[in-house]
């Protein structure tokens, strides 16, 4: 895959895994009250903070978050009005748009989506910046209209990576395995535990990101919600079907660190639930399925 370029020393394997990304200590969380007994054990803080990242952080002044990151301040309903999650022996991994995939409740070696089409098939270059990238064609129309609404509105939305495989995100694993060990658990979703394997993941770019980081040709930054694009798509996104994954708050329950460009397809429907209801995905998850179903 082409690169916009490799820009500071951190190469990290987030939820995302590929691409250079830069990860601030996260914000202090608050866990949602109202969850099941049995959670996943929150993992440690990130122990390779980019220092040039903290360093403009700490001169920067502090914008307000976008409402659409907003914290859960009450107890979700356990009834919601979106569509309900079918008891696992009933779901279909390949059709199923609900999965879960967390640090702890990983897809199998032998899950691969049926249906991935070539997003260059389907998307200007100016979005895809022709990187091969695939995606399942159940979210492709809405990604179209999605990616021509911004367009139309003035934007550059960017699209930086979708589909991953068990096998790719293995390699990538081992590569971190094997030179940082002791970080890899930190830096790396191991196979089967990143959502890009589901083929309904997207990572988003802005051509304003280096702007606001001053980092030159950054990819993957969490200033991304500062910039035009992930201001547009925390507040519209749901409107086509996408969800923000991992919130500031999502740490504890998914095991991955903010990551505001990382956007998942479940449908208008539930995609609007959450958003309305100030509630991500996996937090929805846990709170409304008996166990984790895992394909
Ligand atoms: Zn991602």
């Amino acid at each position: 895959m082409i690169c916009l370029g490799i820009v500071v020393g951190l190469f990290t394997l987030t939820g995302c895994g590929l691409g250079t990304a830069v990860v601030p200590p996260p914000l202090p969380t608050l866990a949602p009250t109202g969850l099941p007994a049995a959670l996943p054990t929150p993992l440690p803080p990130p122990d390779v903070v980019d220092e040039t990242a903290v360093a403009q952080q700490a001169t920067r002044t502090p914008e307000p978050l976008p409402t659409a990151t907003a914290t859960p301040t009450s107890t979700p309903s356990p009834t919601p009005t979106a569509t309900p999650i079918g008891p696992c022996t009933e779901r279909m991994p390949q059709d199923d748009l609900f999965t879960i995939v967390t640090q702890i409740y990983g897809l199998s070696r032998d899950y691969a989506p049926q249906d991935l089409v070539l997003l260059t098939d389907y998307l200007p270059v100016e979005v895809t910046l022709g990187y091969p990238t695939e995606l399942r064609q159940i979210a492709i129309e809405p990604l179209m209209q999605m990616m021509s609404d911004m367009q139309n509105a003035g934007l550059q939305p960017w699209i930086l990576s979708g589909y991953r495989s068990y096998a790719a995100q293995a390699i990538s694993w081992e590569k971190w395995n094997r030179e940082e060990p002791e970080r890899a658990a930190i830096l790396s979703a191991r196979p089967g535990h990143s959502e890009h394997q589901l083929g309904t993941t997207l990572d988003f770019g802005s051509p304003e990101l280096a702007e606001v980081t001053g980092i030159p040709n950054i990819e993957f930054h969490t200033y991304f919600y500062q910039t035009s694009e992930g201001i547009w798509l925390a507040e519209n996104a749901h409107r086509y079907g996408f969800t923000l994954s991992y919130p500031r708050n999502a740490q504890e329950l998914t095991g991955f660190f903010y990551e505001p460009w990382h956007y998942r397809y479940v449908g208008e429907e539930m995609a609007t639930f959450l958003h309305d209801s100030e509630m991500y995905l996996t937090e929805y998850q846990l709170l409304n399925q008996p166990e984790p179903c895992i394909p």
